[in-house]
């Protein structure tokens, strides 16, 4: 059988498999110690003084607008070059989305067209609640910008950090929970680290995450100061609509076991996106990623950019070429504001934002993971080229 590559896939080790094997044979498969020890070891690791781990990173969003308090009659602001979830979340909270334009070089949001758009909707004597912005690919936003921003206009900041786990911002790994309110972090195999299915939402506010705690767990609370009164210590009181969004131990084993390999598997990332970097740079047709002077990237994804347009190339047809050469690449992403359900409900439309539709004509994911090695990766460089 020839080698299948995707544009990412897990990487599983003997002891990831063995810590949850432990943890199958203890006492707790879930609400055990291995979930506030994983939450202690990401607070660690990131920065944040609040961790809660749960479900997935859609539910993390879920939580954190529920937790920000989002309504009806809020405007919440994302990016269109995202998952859908990123934006989703907006609506799971009866909220209304808009989208502001990226940035053509690092591919985040583009911090001038989002200060018109914040200028624009002041002026018609609204407001915006919160922006959720995405380290695309791995790449932070220009953080200090967009905190200045929140300040100045008086909005929420969440990090949608799923891709960027590990990056760098003015030489800290740090940095998101520094910047902004809540970091929404995802475990699917895809992303940095695994639990199969997982989510965190790092804070260093308090109170966010003692409704993020309730919220995860059915809005339940035994807390003394929250209850009404006691009838004794089986007692506890819902005073809040919350979800059941909580995440297992023994995926918390794993993703205990993950975490103290990251360092690792953002240093291959980094080895194969130099590797790209440097076969790519004399091929004119290809545009590897920036990187912008304040970031280190973690490469969740390796975006390349390609004017198929410019040299006449059809890209599903390229696709195809490197399919039957065993390479599945991805593209990241449709425009959110462009799916026909954003479309009919919101009337979003074609030319909203060209420079997100531009760059997704454009964009190719092609594969990067730890377990590439050199042989893979000359392979894969040949085909990317060569079909080209
Ligand atoms: C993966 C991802 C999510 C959702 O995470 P799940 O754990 O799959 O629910 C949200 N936003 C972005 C940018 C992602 O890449």
């Amino acid at each position: 059988m020839p080698k299948k590559y995707s544009y990412g896939r897990q990487s599983i080790s003997e002891s990831d498999i063995s810590s949850v094997v432990d943890c199958l044979k203890s006492d707790w498969l879930t609400q055990g110690p291995l979930i506030p020890q994983f939450e202690k070891a990401l607070g660690e690791k990131f920065g944040a003084k609040y961790v809660s781990a749960v479900s997935n990173g859609t539910a993390a969003l879920h939580l954190a607008g529920l937790a920000l308090g989002w309504g009806r009659e809020d405007i919440i602001v994302t990016t269109p070059i995202t998952f859908v979830a990123s934006a989703n979340c907006i609506l799971y909270s009866g909220a209304i989305p808009d989208f502001s334009d990226i940035d053509p070089l690092s591919y985040t949001l583009d911090l001038n067209k989002l200060e018109e758009k914040l200028k624009l909707i002041y002026s018609q004597g609204k407001k915006i609640k919160a922006v959720v912005a995405v380290d695309f690919a791995g790449h932070p936003c220009d953080w200090q910008g967009l905190r200045f921003l929140a300040d100045k206009y008086s909005f929420k900041l969440i990090d949608d950090n799923c891709h960027a786990l590990g990056a760098e911002y003015k030489n800290s790994i740090k940095y998101a929970a520094k910047y902004a309110d809540l970091v929404v972090m995802s475990f699917h195999p895809v992303k940095h680290i695994t639990t199969g299915e997982g989510g965190a939402i790092l804070t260093n506010d308090p109170e966010l995450d003692k409704k993020i705690k309730k919220l995860r767990s059915h809005g339940i609370t035994k807390d003394p100061e929250e209850l009404t009164h006691t009838e004794g210590f089986w007692y506890y009181e819902m005073n809040e609509l919350g979800f059941n969004y909580r995440i297992t131990d023994f995926q918390c084993a794993l993703g205990i076991s993950q975490l103290g390999r990251i360092d690792e598997f953002i240093r291959k990332r980094r080895g194969i996106a130099e590797f790209y970097d440097e076969t790519f740079i004399d091929d004119k047709r290809i545009i590897t990623p920036n990187v912008s002077e304040k970031c280190k990237h973690s490469y969740h994804l390796y975006p390349l950019s390609i004017d198929f347009e410019k040299y006449n190339i059809d890209k599903s047809e390229y696709f195809t070429r490197l399919q039957k050469n065993n390479i599945n690449c991805q593209v990241h992403y449709i425009p959110v504001h462009l799916q026909p359900y954003y479309k009919k409900k919101f009337g979003f439309k074609i030319n909203d934002f060209p420079a997100a539709e531009k760059f997704y004509k454009s964009e190719i994911s092609i594969p990067i993971y730890p377990s590439l090695e050199k042989e893979d990766l000359i392979y894969i460089a040949d085909k990317i080229t060569s079909l080209l």
